[in-house]
């Protein structure tokens, strides 16, 4: 545990996180490990939920399942036991389900124990569920979505009936968040066509859920991977009702659709070789103790607390662990971080840099809660749909 996290826990462990504003809560969770939390509140968590079994439905589009992965190795606590603490069902997890199959033994199997399809098109039917997406969705070729079928439909379709139906959606990792590796600039971009849940690069009118004409927020858990703590800890705040469902995410997310708690800060402040880009000494190869700016790192551009929650169960981060930050949190990732390694590059955006962003820009883009943000938008057509976030492409 980290001095930060140690005072706050201090602080906190003898307060009832239940009668806890939600200002207060989530800057409680926001500084607390995933493991202090559940294990310092889990008494309540279970007393406060042990009438409601909360669902959830994980679907899994283009990615490298890097995020579950990352969930599972979190470990301190592992998912099980956080999701007792929740008193969670992990209703459906393709990588996490017992093996499934059309057949069994030579037989069709048309029923939901056996048969994945049928096991989610009946949780879908039955509601009540929070829907949490990793990876990132193809609309391409030309809409059809083809290009990804699970079985006998496309993913796309899967997700518009999965999210139809949903009482919350989490975005988890870069790829289901705003696109991803998925939607690097290619040769083959704009066939393929992959979008974001709600966003698409920093494009919050880009996402499948508008290209589906579906009006529903989103909360955004970025990184490649995400981290366990934001997942777990925001996934908690979302069954506790901490995080209420449209009316505290204009001020609980900042203007990329992820919680403050988490994405507030700066790899770069609080870096533990930050003292040496004070006194500008750089590392000019791989392998040295000094800033690592010269060697391409962003983590001036990444927002994200990995610097002082780190990973590994506290133990380190890219960078301590010697490799430049590339900003993975980002909505333009991978683009934006490019080159990989070498300075320069370096936006939110996608879009090109010389690696400078002010002060007030910086302060603008976090800024999730004021500005000139309007209740309700257009949809190009005329239509009207609630903003959840501050608009990332004006
Ligand atoms: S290593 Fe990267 S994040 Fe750390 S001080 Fe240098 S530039 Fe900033
Ligand atoms: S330090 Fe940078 S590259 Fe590493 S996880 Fe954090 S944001 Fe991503």
């Amino acid at each position: 545990m980290n001095k930060n996290t140690s005072n706050v826990h201090e602080k906190t462990e003898k307060s009832d996180f239940l009668t806890m504003d939600r200002r207060t809560f989530l800057k409680t969770a926001g500084l607390l490990g995933a493991s202090v939390f559940l294990g310092t509140y889990k008494t309540e968590l279970v007393s406060a939920l042990a009438l409601s079994e909360t669902k959830i439905l994980w679907l899994h589009g283009a990615e490298c399942t890097g995020c579950t992965e990352s969930l599972l190795n979190g470990g301190d606590p592992d998912v099980l036991v956080a999701l007792q603490a929740l008193n969670a069902k992990l209703a459906y997890h393709e990588t996490l389900l017992a093996g499934q199959g059309i057949f069994v033994d030579g037989k069709p199997a048309n029923t939901s124990e056996l048969n994945s399809e049928i096991l989610v098109d009946e949780l879908i039917a039955e509601g009540n569920y929070i829907l949490v997406v990793e990876g990132a969705i193809p609309n391409g070729p030309e809409g059809s979505g083809r290009f990804f079928m699970v079985g006998n439909r496309t993913f796309k379709e899967l997700f518009a009936k999965a999210a139809g139906n949903a009482t919350a959606i989490l975005a988890v990792g870069t790829c289901a968040a705003y696109g991803g590796i998925n939607s690097a600039s290619s040769a083959i971009a704009e066939l393929t066509d992959y979008r974001g849940v709600a966003f698409t690069k920093n494009n919050s009118y880009g996402g499948m859920l508008q290209e589906l004409g579906i009006n529903k927020p989103v909360i955004n858990i970025p990184g490649c991977p995400s981290h366990p703590d934001w997942m777990l800890l925001t996934l908690s705040a979302v069954v506790l009702g901490k995080i209420r469902i449209p009316g505290d995410l204009p001020s609980v997310l900042d203007s990329y659709g992820r919680p403050k708690a988490y994405f507030d800060e700066d790899v770069h402040d609080e870096c533990p070789r930050h003292d040496y880009y004070e006194d500008e000494e750089f590392d000019t190869e791989i392998g040295g103790h000094k800033c690592l700016f010269k060697l391409g790192c962003k983590g001036k551009h990444a927002n994200a607390d990995c610097s002082i929650r780190k990973w590994n169960g506290g133990t380190s981060m890219c960078i301590q662990a010697g490799s430049p930050c590339i900003a993975c949190v980002e909505p333009g990732f991978p683009d934006s971080a490019r080159p990989f390694y070498m300075q320069g590059g370096g936006s939110s955006d996608g879009g090109e840099s010389d690696g400078g962003e002010s002060d007030g820009e910086k302060s603008d883009r976090r800024r999730g809660d004021d500005g000139d943000s309007s209740d309700v938008d257009s949809y190009d057509d005329g239509s009207r749909r609630d903003s959840y976030y501050r608009r990332g492409d004006d």
